[in-house]
């Protein structure tokens, strides 16, 4: 029986985790990327596994499906997800409050989310400082992702199943059933699919759009601009050196958020912060100093820590915010993920995508995920 040929084009945190699912599934397997796996966007992410907070309801409820994903990954022998609980620190009875409120939103009770006193919280995180505690919240099934392991680890396991992997290789061309991408040197391959997944983050609208598609991205040079509202696409990500801090979770306050990093530092951000300034803005660099003085107003211990590494990241940001996974061919052989929170979800959607891609019914999850919400013109044959 010939094997579905499926042809992955990028090697970020999605086309890595679809890589191996397809491979699992029997697939033959090709990923394209014109860099290296994890260079772009999952390069720069902050890489937080969390399903909190979100909306609406169905985009909350496909990143607690997102975590259960990582959870069965991580039983699987999966060493990426830093399952640390995440607790959310209260400075003042009003934050306290805010507080209450968004544990009573949290819609599982499997979820585990539950309010914590003042000495609760700092049992847990003891080189807070008591004075800027008034109390918190734990979510035991929150945590981080080492992005870098979990993107060369999927990608190594499809290899070593089978999979072609082509990377420094730009896709110039999409078509129902082939890709051309041109290598570093200047010549041009074809790869004929079954199936093509583009999964190429920020760069899935100039593919889509050659080939006749207005694909429902914001263009992050549009939405970079600077305005600070959750809608700005610019995020920086700092990470100290190795600093003995004694933090043991994933950590939010108002105007900080940190975790531990895989260099023994601590990795930290604050969207807000960081989106109020273009990536080309110099004042965008004031940001870790800004964020480091956070960080240390909170953990004393880290009064000696200096930042070692800043990454500037540009997120996938479709048009509403939420997650693209769909055919975008009326044939369906040409399928695109785009997403936001991608960390979180990847697991999850590789295995519905792969699922839905090798003929499988539409996840439910999926459901309200789709192209149809958009006015978007199928692709015409070619
Ligand atoms: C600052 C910041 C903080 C974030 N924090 C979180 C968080 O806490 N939790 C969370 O879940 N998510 C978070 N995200 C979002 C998450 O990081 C992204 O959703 C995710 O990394 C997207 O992965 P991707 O594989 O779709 O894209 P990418 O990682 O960008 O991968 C796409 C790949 O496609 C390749 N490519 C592009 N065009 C072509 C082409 N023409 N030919 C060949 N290859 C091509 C690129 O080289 C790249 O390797 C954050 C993002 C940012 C920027």
């Amino acid at each position: 029986m010939n094997r579905t040929r499926i042809v992955v084009i990028g090697a970020g945190v999605i086309g890595c985790s679809l890589a191996a699912e397809f491979v699992r599934r029997g697939a033959d397997v090709t990923v394209i990327d014109a860099a290296e796996p994890a260079s772009g966007t999952s390069a720069a992410t902050f890489a937080w596994i969390n399903g909190n907070d979100k909306a609406p309801a169905e985009y909350s409820l496909l990143n607690f499906l997102g975590m259960q994903a990582h959870e069965r990954e991580a039983r699987r022998g999966g060493r990426w997800f830093h399952q640390t609980g995440m607790i959310q620190v209260a400075q003042s009875a009003s934050e306290l409050e805010q507080l209450e409120a968004n544990v009573a939103r949290v819609a599982w009770d499997e979820y585990g989310a539950r309010v914590l006193t003042r000495e609760e919280v700092l049992t847990r995180e003891p080189q807070l400082d008591p004075a800027r505690i008034a109390g918190g919240a734990i979510y035991p099934r929150e945590g981080w992702i080492d992005v870098e392991t979990m993107c060369l680890s999927l990608i190594d396991e499809a290899i070593t199943a089978g999979a072609v992997f082509r990377p420094f290789r730009t896709v110039r061309e999409v078509g129902q059933g082939h890709v051309i991408a041109v290598a570093e040197d200047g010549s041009a391959e074809r790869y004929d699919a079954d199936a093509v997944v583009i999964a190429a983050g920020n760069g899935t609208r100039t593919i889509l759009a050659d080939a006749g598609i207005d694909f429902p991205l914001l263009d992050p040079s549009e939405n970079a601009d600077g305005t600070g509202t959750p809608g700005s696409s610019v995020g920086i990500i700092s990470t100290t050196g190795r600093v003995d801090s004694g933090i043991r979770h994933f950590v939010r306050a108002t105007g900080i958020a940190l975790r531990p990093a895989r260099n023994g530092g601590i990795t930290f951000a604050d969207h807000p912060t960081g989106g109020q300034w273009a990536k080309t803005d110099p004042e965008i660099w004031s940001v870790p100093g800004i964020l480091l003085d956070r960080v240390q107003e909170l953990y004393p211990s880290l009064r000696d820590a200096t930042v070692e590494s800043v990454k500037l990241g540009t997120r996938v940001l479709p048009k509403d915010g939420l997650t693209v996974a769909d055919w975008v061919d009326a044939d369906r052989r040409i399928y695109a993920v785009a997403t936001h929170s991608g960390v979180t979800l990847a697991a999850h959607l590789a295995a519905t995508v792969a699922d839905e891609v090798l003929g499988g019914a539409r996840h439910e999850s999926l459901e309200t995920f789709g192209l149809g919400r958009f006015a978007v013109d199928f692709a015409p044959g070619r």
